[in-house]
């Protein structure tokens, strides 16, 4: 049984859900398959009617779900309503441009008769981290669904109630739930056509293995460890800086495409530090996410709080200083609370540098010419999003064209960077596939061709065995 505890009051159970056995995996991957051949043989204006039907019922909801999602995950109730806005927009951004997306191609001339038609794999296996899943379930869920496949969603068992309710409202939609015994029970099963994912790299290796294994194709949407590089140009005001620490803060840290690192020219670093606590003190507000004005609340589990506290205090072993962040309101002993520091001096090579810290400390990191900026910025595994800020945008875009990264901010970072018309995805280690866009719809289909040669059209001469043509 999977017991989940809201981690800002650590005696208080938000709900409980059976874990999937593999047997219980089975069946919901063919009850998935049953009901793909009913939902595929729907037009796509009928599927479309009945996801945004399902999108209404789950915006009549929005703010009993938001509450849950706030006491399962740990965010602040704000930024939970967000999430599920976001989730509700994206959806209906889906069922408008499916229509154009998905339309078959067709051509009919002197060559003969093509079409290419958008066809659904069958069941697509979900596998989704806790720290927005509601959104990250619905960017897989509704271009899948609305392209002709069903789907078996397992969220993650640190935040898996909210995002069941919002599942349960959906057509040919099954959910299992379990921690990587039941995403290996899943992955594996042989009815799965197409694997997608969000979380770590760690598990992202072994499903992309599992699924590979199947020859399953799958989208890998992994980790970051993003740089936000301040060109000595870069103009900041009080807002802006308030955009950029909530950038770093906001879920506690706990966001892929945080700003994770802090690059900022030598000349400006004092300048920097100084605004950039004095905006903390202003918008960072640590407590329980249901409390009117808290901007970040705990960490997921008290395994994340020992392993950040751990990496602060590494970086000060190694001369780094851990300056405090923002203000307490209320109890933060009650949970799995991290205090927010910004942390100067730390050598380059301290796995709070190196490393995706998926939490609320952040090094300040000072360089001397625009070449460093970019080998220290580059260096590693990871590349999933970055920054540029810079009052030129011309040089803030020649400069994003040399960052490793799948996504360049420009003069923003995170969630206020974000366009759903955009794909977000990976290079290096990140993953591979996109989510959002166009890209992110056409991951779910495959391409169908019919194909007459004008050759052997009805009275049509023919062409020489073996011929090839055009
Ligand atoms: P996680 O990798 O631990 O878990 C993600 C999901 O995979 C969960 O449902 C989990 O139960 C399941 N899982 C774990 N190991 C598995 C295995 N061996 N086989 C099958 N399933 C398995 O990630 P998390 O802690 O929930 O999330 C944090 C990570 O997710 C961070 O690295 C973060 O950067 C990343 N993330 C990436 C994006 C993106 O869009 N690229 C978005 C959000 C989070």
């Amino acid at each position: 049984m999977i017991v989940r505890e809201n981690p800002a009051r650590v005696t208080e159970i938000v709900g409980r859900k059976p874990v999937s056995s593999p047997e219980a995996v089975d069946a919901a991957v063919r009850r998935a398959e049953d009901a793909r051949h009913d939902w595929a043989a729907l037009s796509l204006g009928r599927r479309i009617t009945a996801l945004r039907a399902a999108t209404d019922a789950i915006e009549e909801r929005h703010d009993e779900l938001a509450v849950l999602l706030a006491r399962e995950s740990g965010k602040p109730l704000p930024d939970c309503r967000g999430e599920i806005a976001f989730a509700l927009t994206y959806a209906r951004w889906v069922c408008d441009q499916a229509p154009r997306v998905l339309a078959p191609v067709e051509l009919d001339d002197a060559a003969g008769r093509l079409l290419v038609r958008r066809l659904p794999y069958g069941v697509v296996a979900c596998l989704t981290p806790w720290n927005a899943p509601v959104i990250l379930a619905l960017l897989k869920l509704v271009p899948a669904l609305v392209a002709g496949n069903a789907v078996v969603l397992k969220p993650s068992p640190l935040a898996p109630m909210a995002v069941s309710e919002v599942a349960a409202a959906l057509p040919a939609t099954e959910v299992v739930h379990g921690g990587a015994g039941t995403g290996r029970a899943l992955v594996g099963h042989a009815l799965v056509r197409k694997v997608a994912f969000t979380g770590g790299e760690a598990a992202g290796r072994q499903i992309a293995a599992a699924a590979g294994g199947m020859l399953t194709p799958s989208v890998m949407e992994l980790g970051g460890n993003d740089p936000a590089l301040f060109l000595p140009d870069f103009e900041l005001s009080e807002p802006g800086y308030e955009r950029l620490v909530m950038a770093s803060f906001a879920t506690s840290g706990q966001v892929c495409m945080a700003a994770k690192r802090l690059y900022v020219p030598r000349s400006r670093a004092g300048e920097f530090a100084g605004a950039y606590l004095a905006a903390a003190s202003r918008v960072l507000a640590v407590g329980d996410p249901l409390a009117p004005g808290v901007t970040m609340g705990p960490v997921v589990s008290a395994e994340a709080r020992e392993r950040i506290k751990a990496l602060v205090a590494d970086a000060e072993r190694r001369g780094g200083t851990a300056l405090r962040l923002g203000r307490a309101i209320g109890d933060l002993d009650a949970g799995y609370f991290v205090t927010p520091v910004l942390v100067t001096e730390v050598p380059e090579d301290a796995p709070l540098v190196r490393e995706e810290q998926f939490g609320p400390a952040v090094p300040l990191l000072v360089y001397d010419t625009e070449e460093e900026l970019l080998a220290r910025a580059n260096a590693g595994e990871l590349g999933l999003a970055a920054s540029v800020w810079s009052a030129d945008e011309e040089r803030a875009f020649a400069v994003a064209g040399r960052v490793e990264a799948g996504f360049v901010f420009v003069n923003t970072h995170n969630r206020t960077g974000m366009s759903l018309r955009a794909p977000f995805g990976g290079v290096k280690r990140s993953g591979y596939g996109r989510e959002y866009g166009e890209e992110g719809m056409l991951e779910y289909v495959q391409s169908g061709v019919v194909h007459a040669p004008a050759a052997f059209r009805a009275g049509g001469a023919g062409s020489a065995p073996g011929a090839y043509p055009l």
